[in-house]
């Protein structure tokens, strides 16, 4: 540079300070902001070789973004801090200033320097550093193949263009922290929504779906193919889609209608009667942030088909319970005042009074039998109903079911049961399950008439059969027998609730065992049975009979 007169050199330095101003502004990056501050630079000073570096904390790195030697740009590359200038002035955050490199500094290598082979070093420069606060964020190196290539000034006035970098740089920091941030957000976001079991749909401010995620597309029943983003929901369109995502578009177009008016819609149900019957909750919330114009909105769809099934059996059991539970407490209590009022009065016969006192015990045991059966209805209904397995002689469990039965019953009961069909199984429940069985035969078939319950153990199963010579089933009765609340026409004039083979099927079930029944046709009797899974010491012969 020319020797200035002390009007140009203010003259230059005023110009210089206007242009600091704005330096770096419009970077959109660090290569950017390289440019700029090298072109501010070179206004300057000597910046036959020029770098930016940035700083990393946290790894001890310096990285140079890019570096200029002759005019020439090179890519930058990183170092970890070493003992060069650059080094020095990153760990004192002081400016440095090399009138002489050979006599002051180590010998330098161009790290990112140019031809290949060529070993060319600075003969003078000046490296000052970035400051935010105490903090050095990075350097500014100017560096010349002359020595004494700079001053004093120079330093001042690369500082100057320093302390602007210094802005730039945490800016574009902010705005990448940011960018990473939002991808962060992105990314937790996408993760909720695949991992949602409520179904979610996102609309833009059209009414448009822009968004669903897995549970929406399961829901709705939709490939990729049927459904166009960023297109209203439009009934030619629906026309296309299944049944059910039909039913279910339906009750959306008036919530996206609301939506699309900045109203939010209040959680409601809907019931899908296409295919399955399901019961859906539906809610959406208008996006509207708090300044600026509406952005559509989110719906959500929660299937409560289980919650309202288990209600609705809630209900019914209560239902059912009252009607029940009124009749055998009248019972107990109008003979409960007939004994009491023989008691007070000292009189009376006691052969009624004995009646009275088995009437009541009878009828309680009905009723402690009935609230075990409701509760384990429920308990089958809810998943929760407890199976204790433990070896089980099913033969001498079947003899001794029967024999108790046999002492009321206007029957005659007869049992086949093999030798130990020993097995694990849950012997309160498999009682359970051979009660309901044999008094439904009796409680089905006259008086006087025969019931045959049998046990085998038949190909790794335990088999037992129920046969009575009652009122029989026809095919449709059959199909529907355990079903909760079943009960048969033909049966409607003898007292039930339906639960008890609900009930001893699920107990089955829970076992790993099936139940099915058979019937030639109504008036010809029916044979009720059910397998339970034989133990593995079953399926190796030879078996060791236990006595
Ligand atoms: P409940 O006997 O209290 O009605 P269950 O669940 O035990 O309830 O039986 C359901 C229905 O199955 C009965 O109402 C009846 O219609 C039919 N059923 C059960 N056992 C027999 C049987 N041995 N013979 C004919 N029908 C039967």
């Amino acid at each position: 540079m020319g020797v200035l007169t002390a009007d140009e050199q203010l003259r230059a330095r005023l110009e210089f300070a206007s242009r600091l101003g704005a330096l770096g502004a419009d970077a959109r990056d660090l290569a950017e902001l390289f440019r700029a501050l090298y072109a501010e630079t070179a206004r300057v000073m000597d910046t036959t070789v020029f770098l930016l570096a940035v700083y990393d904390e946290a790894s001890e790195t310096v990285q140079v973004v890019r570096q200029m030697d002759r005019g020439v740009e090179h890519e930058g590359g990183s170092f970890p801090l070493g003992k060069g200038f650059t080094s020095e002035v990153i760990r004192t955050g002081a400016p440095r200033l090399i009138r002489r490199w050979s006599a002051e500094g180590p010998p330098v290598r161009l790290l990112y320097g140019t031809e290949a082979g060529e070993l060319v070093t600075p003969q003078s420069g000046v490296v000052v550093p970035i400051l935010s606060g105490d903090r050095v964020l990075g350097v500014l190196s100017a560096q010349s193949y002359r020595a004494e290539a700079y001053e004093d000034a120079d330093v001042l006035s690369l500082s100057a263009i320093a302390a602007q970098a210094g802005g730039n740089i945490k800016r574009l920091r902010a705005t990448e922290q940011m960018a990473l941030e939002h991808e962060r957000h992105a990314l937790q976001l996408e993760a909720v929504l695949a991992s949602m079991n409520d179904a979610l749909l996102i609309v833009d401010a059209r009414g448009a779906i822009v968004r669903l995620n897995r549970a929406a597309r399961e829901l709705l029943c939709l490939d990729s193919a049927s459904l166009v983003f960023g297109q209203p929901l439009e009934p030619q369109r629906l026309e296309q889609w299944p049944a059910t995502a039909r039913e279910i578009a339906a009750a959306l177009v008036p919530v996206i209608d609301a939506l699309r008016s900045g109203t939010s819609v209040a959680e409601f149900e809907i019931e899908l009667r296409s295919g399955k019957r399901r019961v859906l909750s539906l809610a959406a919330s208008a996006l509207r942030p708090p300044r600026g114009a509406l952005q559509g909105g989110v719906i959500v769809l929660r299937d409560i088909t289980g919650q309202r099934d288990l209600e609705r059996l809630r209900e019914d059991i209560f239902a059912m319970a009252w009607h029940d539970l009124q009749t055998p407490i009248t019972v107990i209590k109008g003979h409960a005042e007939i004994l009491r009022s023989q008691l007070s009065s000292g009189g009376g016969d006691p052969k009624a009074a004995k009646e009275a006192a088995s009437t009541i015990v009878k009828r309680a045991d009905a009723l402690a039998a009935l609230a075990l059966t409701l509760f384990d209805v429920s308990c089958l209904e809810a998943g929760l109903l407890s199976i204790a397995p433990w070896p089980t002689d099913l033969g001498a469990v079947a003899r001794d079911v029967a024999e108790g039965i046999r002492s009321t019953a206007g029957h005659d009961i007869e049992v086949f049961a093999d030798e130990n069909v020993v097995g694990e199984w849950d012997d309160r429940r498999v009682r359970q399950v051979l009660v309901n069985l044999l008094s439904n035969a009796l409680k089905y078939s006259p008086e006087g008439s025969t019931v045959s319950l049998s046990v085998a153990a038949v190909e790794g199963s335990a088999t037992v059969s129920v046969r009575d010579d009652g009122i029989g089933l026809d095919g449709t009765e059959l199909a529907q027998l355990f079903r909760r609340g079943y009960r048969a026409e033909s049966a409607k004039h003898t007292p039930g609730q339906g639960l008890g083979l609900y009930l001893a099927h699920g107990i089955v079930a829970a076992h790993g065992g099936r139940m099915w029944a058979e019937s030639p046709g109504h008036g010809r009797g029916s044979t009720f049975c059910f397998a339970l899974p034989l133990g593995r010491e079953h399926a190796d012969p030879p078996v060791e009979h236990r006595a």
